[in-house]
């Protein structure tokens, strides 16, 4: 099992001469994936080592490049095209526009740690990359505390390895993102653990053979609250900006700066919370499973599929969109990977109309569920997180996304049949409020601070 988690370095202002040869090697690795897209549906070829094949020579010819730059620009293009073909197969791409490599950025394979034919190298305090036969662009790096202490440390130490290198521009400076990866040993799971992923909480729910299931629930309402005050912010400076004289270069700078400290913000307190459920994974020792939510933006857009054939209000919607679901799942997952424990995301369906209890399907009204066979009362979230992991109860668990499951990673349906009915027919979670988050944060920021 392999946990990757990438750094993010920059380089102090290059000279006017690298910046010179960056953008020419922008240019040609975009040229060249846009060579190989073009080859690739030529000749009707999928994987890489065929691409090699038909469009190598052609490509050496045409681009006057070490050779590796063929095989990172041919990764990048037969990933594209893989995602693209997935596009076209449900409906969401155009199967007569191929895609189109438009990105400033370069994604470099290392190959190897040690050969000699290396397109690129990382050295800890800089970057190596080979353009030609003997031509190399060297890119120093700011190395911070962080960057030693986080990652560097256990690279030197052999504990990590590095995988792709990512780089781009930006004014006279180049962002550089390195991926460190690390091998981890499998852990044996006892039980599995559904995280329901909401706008105002995190609902974990524990389960384990002969056990009771546990339940928590993590409040991140401050999360919506930060991005509703950031909007408003960003209305004012608006309307003051717009009104005459405009002034369109303030805005802009002023907008960025918020946009910024909104991220920042809403990050750290993900971070927080993730780490919060990685603790939660170390004690209980289970796999995890996320809810897939699927075609959320686009369900917000069609009027067919939102209640009375209305689309959803503009302000609704803006807060939809602006949910970073996806982006907690991503934080708790390399967290969770890290420990050797597995994650797995299954589908949302029926997953907070069944009740867990007797398997009846309700419809329920609102936040509350209450199953009109046994009289079970939960909250919605908490039902759905309780769901998840269960999904043997469906009748066609292919449809369900089990078959995603990695098989040696848990027996999913075992765990569900050895489940303990709950003590009372109505529970609660157990409650972390965001008082305690405040002081948690303070927390990790002493402890942050102390280290540096
Ligand atoms: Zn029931």
């Amino acid at each position: 099992m392999q946990s990757v988690s990438s750094a993010r370095f920059v380089t102090p202002p290059l000279t006017r001469r690298k910046q010179e040869v960056l953008k020419q090697l922008l240019d040609r690795f975009a040229a060249s994936v846009n060579f190989c897209i073009w080859k690739c549906l030529e000749h009707k070829v999928t994987s890489r080592a065929s691409l090699h094949r038909v469009a190598y020579e052609e490509w050496k010819s045409r681009f006057d490049l070490a050779t590796h730059w063929f095989h990172s620009a041919g990764q990048v293009a037969t990933q594209m095209l893989r995602s693209w073909r997935k596009l076209c197969r449900k409906g969401r791409a155009d199967p007569s526009r191929p895609p189109r490599y438009e990105a400033r950025t370069m994604r470099l394979e290392l190959w190897g740690e040690s050969s000699v034919s290396d397109i690129c190298r990382f050295h800890g305090h800089a970057v190596q990359i080979r353009t030609r036969k003997d031509e190399h662009l060297w890119l120093p790096l700011i190395v911070t505390e962080h960057h030693e202490f986080r990652y560097l440390k256990d690279w030197r130490e052999g504990k990590t390895r590095v995988g792709e290198i990512t780089i781009s521009t930006f004014k006279d400076r180049a962002d550089i993102f390195v991926s460190f990866k690390r091998e981890v040993e499998p852990k044996l799971v006892g039980g599995i653990c559904g995280v329901g992923i909401n706008e105002r909480s995190v609902d974990l729910t524990v389960l384990k053979p002969s056990e009771r299931p546990k339940h928590t629930s993590l409040d991140v309402s401050k999360l919506p609250a930060i991005r509703h005050a950031s909007q408003l912010k960003r209305k004012s400076i608006q309307q003051k900006l717009d009104a005459l004289p405009q002034r369109p270069v303030q805005k802009r700078r002023l907008w960025a700066k918020y946009w910024r400290r909104e991220r920042n913000r809403t990050n750290q307190i993900m971070h927080v919370v993730s780490k919060r459920i990685s603790e939660i994974a170390e004690r209980e020792r289970t796999a995890f499973a996320f809810e897939g939510i699927e075609k959320i933006r686009e369900s917000m857009r069609s009027k067919r599929k939102s209640r009375n054939g209305k689309t959803l209000h503009k302000d609704m919607r803006r807060r939809l969109n602006q949910w970073p679901f996806r982006k907690l799942q991503f934080f708790v997952e390399y967290k969770v990977a890290r420990q050797g424990l597995p994650t797995v995301e299954v589908s949302n369906y029926h997953k907070s109309k069944d009740c867990p209890v007797c398997g009846r399907y309700n419809r329920p009204n609102g936040h509350a569920h209450r199953c009109q066979t046994c009289g079970f009362e939960a909250s919605r979230h908490l039902v759905t997180s309780w769901n998840l992991p269960c999904s043997d109860r469906e009748e066609n668990p292919a449809k369900d996304g089990a078959r995603h499951v990695p098989a040696d990673c848990w027996q999913m349906q075992r765990v569900a049949e050895g489940l303990v009915a709950p003590e009372k027919l109505s529970v609660e979670p157990e409650k972390n409020p965001v008082s305690d988050w405040c002081s948690l944060i303070r927390d990790f920021r002493t402890v942050v601070s102390a280290r540096f």
